[in-house]
């Protein structure tokens, strides 16, 4: 396979305590399936360690950041070893950070969160990295969030699950869809249509794993070999070869995130 030819599983959470009895079964498995590259996604602080230790997989690149459902216990050394930990060679952005009201939508939450998306925000354009957005329940704070920054910082709104005219607002300001297992649901109506109405060049593909299954196995613990169902549906709905949308997403997450 040529590489840009082969699949990257843009976000996954191989140190995620699920695999602790299989995760190197599960990861040469991805190898040997077709994915080329895996993105390790370090957004919870007792997992950043952890992260470190899969870099040492030539084909295993990391992502750390502070979740914003962390944002309210994370302290000023936190932040230093995040910036410490996105200097690693190995580190191609800082996500996934956002905003998440899902759980409490108190304002000082809210301020806590705008804070700590703001601060890494700063620390991803000090170091030239990409942005990695989880937003729940606040897709309009987040795009009046972006809308205050003069330079919006390149990066992908991973997981997306808004309306599709937010999802034009997003391409328009830069940003790259992330589009994970639920396109593959039959429910997903809303998703597929976002994903038909955005130029492919704008998406890319994430398992989300150990969430978010893709349909044929779901309820099941996912995994970066299953992100070929992603790729399928994808495929299906802009009318291209499964080759074509594997080439495009993974050429398109090369360009945004450097690898
Ligand atoms: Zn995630």
């Amino acid at each position: 396979m040529k590489d840009n030819k082969m699949i990257i599983d843009t976000h996954a959470h191989m140190a995620d305590s699920k695999f602790d009895s299989d995760r190197e079964v599960v990861i040469r498995k991805a190898f040997n399936c077709g994915v080329g590259k895996i993105f390790e996604i370090a957004c919870e602080m007792r997992y950043w360690d952890k992260a470190l230790e899969l870099s040492k997989w030539d084909n295993i690149f990391l992502s750390f950041g502070i979740h914003p459902i962390e944002a309210r216990e994370a302290t000023r050394q936190d932040y230093y070893k995040l910036q410490t930990l996105v200097q690693n060679k190995k580190c191609i952005a800082v996500g996934e950070i956002g905003l998440d009201f899902h759980y409490d939508s108190s304002s000082r939450n809210i301020d806590i969160q705008k804070e700590s998306l703001a601060e890494q925000i700063d620390i991803a354009t000090k170091y030239n990295k990409a942005i990695i957005i989880h937003c729940r329940d606040a897709y309009d704070e987040i795009i009046n969030f972006f809308r205050k920054y003069k330079a919006i910082p390149k990066g992908v709104i991973h997981c997306f699950s808004g309306t599709s005219k937010q999802a034009k607002i997003f391409v328009g300001m830069g940003f790259l869809l992330g589009i994970d297992g639920p396109v593959t649901y039959k429910k997903s109506e809303n998703l597929k249509q976002v994903v038909s109405e955005t130029d492919v060049n704008k998406l890319l593909v994430e398992t989300d794993c150990p969430y978010l299954a893709p349909q044929k196995y779901r309820g099941q613990r996912n995994e970066p070999s299953y992100i070929v169902e992603t790729l399928k549906e994808i495929a299906a709905i802009k009318n291209i070869s499964i080759d074509e949308a594997a080439q495009v997403t993974t050429q398109n997450a090369l360009n945004l995130f450097g690898v």
